[in-house]
């Protein structure tokens, strides 16, 4: 796969300028994502071998960030990509890679689907079915709230089989697949978002990444690795985008005879938007050297990025809003965009309260 000469320039061509007109009409268009997706950077990381760019963790990051800055809908659609291709290749054997991988750097899009209406922060209640019949599977369920499930080709979807669970390459367009968009969504408005229900799916066995019959807690830490490390960075986007935002403004806009900025309590806002800017920086790069380094610690490392990257944005952009006043106001603003976009980081990839969990078992742990 040739990487396109500039691809933060892509982005700012292909993206930037209608991101606004996106989220109020709830779609990118198609094409806009084949593009990116056949450009390699819908997954950045599949490896040369299947086509893709072959790109490590902290490049990949950097890029999610810039993308991220400009429209969270279509980042969010490189998440799930992202997700999907991370979990073909570490759990599905070299046959299944070579099926799928050059499909995903070729302009197939692809969503993850573990969340379903009684099992959302609480994935060990998933009631998503496969069940092994002959030479073939039959996979019955629903999944809820699918980032990029509207846009999809094929979906991977986590189901349990036997005693274990499976993560499935399931076609959209299979008979039994059933994708319906979630009405109006509050943030990231244009991601595509939607229902999976699988009514009795039947696939070839092969389907099956691996073979399955993996425990679930692996399986599920496997996938949101990738989805954790993707959403942290794109946050950092977020955050990047709402600091040049406020910062513009309160330079230029005059009240009480100065820029806002030399107000003390506006220039705090700015002081507190660059600090969670430099912080979330900080706290993707330590993951993203952790996971490039293969490190042990990688896991709890991205954990730590989503958590704080999350956090911060949704504050950040509330005080980026808050320097902006009335102009900020209006749905079409980017300030206003970042602001529903960011609030909903603290809930997907685990929630804020999941990831403290997570995190504050770890610290006990290692101070025993
Ligand atoms: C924009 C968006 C995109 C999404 N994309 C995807 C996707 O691509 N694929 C996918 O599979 N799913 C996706 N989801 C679903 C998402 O993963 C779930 O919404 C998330 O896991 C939380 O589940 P829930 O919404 O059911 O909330 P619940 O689990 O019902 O939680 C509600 C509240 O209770 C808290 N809570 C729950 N349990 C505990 C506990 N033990 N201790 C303390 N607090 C607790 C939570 O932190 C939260 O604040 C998406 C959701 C959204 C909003």
């Amino acid at each position: 796969m040739p990487e396109p000469a500039d691809p933060r320039a892509l982005v700012d061509d292909l993206v930037a300028p209608h991101a606004g007109d996106w989220d109020l009409a709830g779609a990118v268009p198609r094409e806009v994502l084949r593009a990116l997706g056949g450009a390699g950077l819908l997954c950045p990381g599949v490896d040369a071998r299947h086509g893709g760019l072959g790109r490590d963790s902290r490049w990949t990051g950097e890029f999610t960030a810039h993308l991220g800055s400009r429209c969270s809908s279509v980042r969010s659609v490189l998440t799930s990509q992202s997700m999907a291709a991370g979990t073909i290749a570490r759990l599905g054997d070299a046959e299944q890679r070579r099926e799928h991988l050059p499909r995903l750097v070729s302009g197939a899009l692809a969503a993850a689907a573990f969340s379903e209406p009684g099992a959302g922060s609480d994935l060990s209640a998933m009631t998503t079915e496969v069940r092994r019949d002959g030479d073939e599977v039959v996979l019955t369920g629903h999944k809820t709230w699918i980032t990029a499930a509207s846009y999809a080709d094929l979906v991977v979807v986590v189901a349990r089989q036997d005693d274990g669970a499976s993560a499935v390459v399931v076609p959209a367009d299979a008979p039994g697949v059933v994708i319906t968009p979630v009405a109006a969504p509050s943030g990231c408005r244009a991601a595509g978002h939607a229902d999976v229900r699988l009514d009795g799916v039947r696939l070839p066995a092969s389907a099956v990444l691996g073979g399955g019959g993996q425990p679930l807690p692996l399986l599920v830490t496997a996938a949101l690795q990738h989805g954790r490390m993707s959403v942290a960075w794109g946050c950092v986007g977020i955050l990047r985008a709402c600091l040049t935002e406020a910062s513009r403004h309160a330079a230029v806009r005059e009240q009480f005879g100065v820029p806002l900025a030399e107000h003390q309590l506006v220039a705090r806002h700015l002081a507190e938007l660059l600090v969670a800017e430099r912080s979330a920086t900080r706290a993707c790069e330590h993951a993203a050297d952790a996971v490039d380094a293969a490190s042990p610690d990688q896991v709890v490392a991205a954990v730590l990025a989503k958590h704080t990257a999350a956090t911060l944005a949704a504050r950040g952009a509330a005080s980026a809003v808050q320097v902006l006043g009335s102009a900020a106001a209006h749905d079409g603003h980017p300030v206003a965009r970042a602001h529903r976009d960011a609030k909903l980081m603290e809930i997907i990839e685990g929630t804020s309260e999941i990831c403290q969990l997570i995190l504050a078992r770890h610290a006990v742990a290692a101070a025993r």
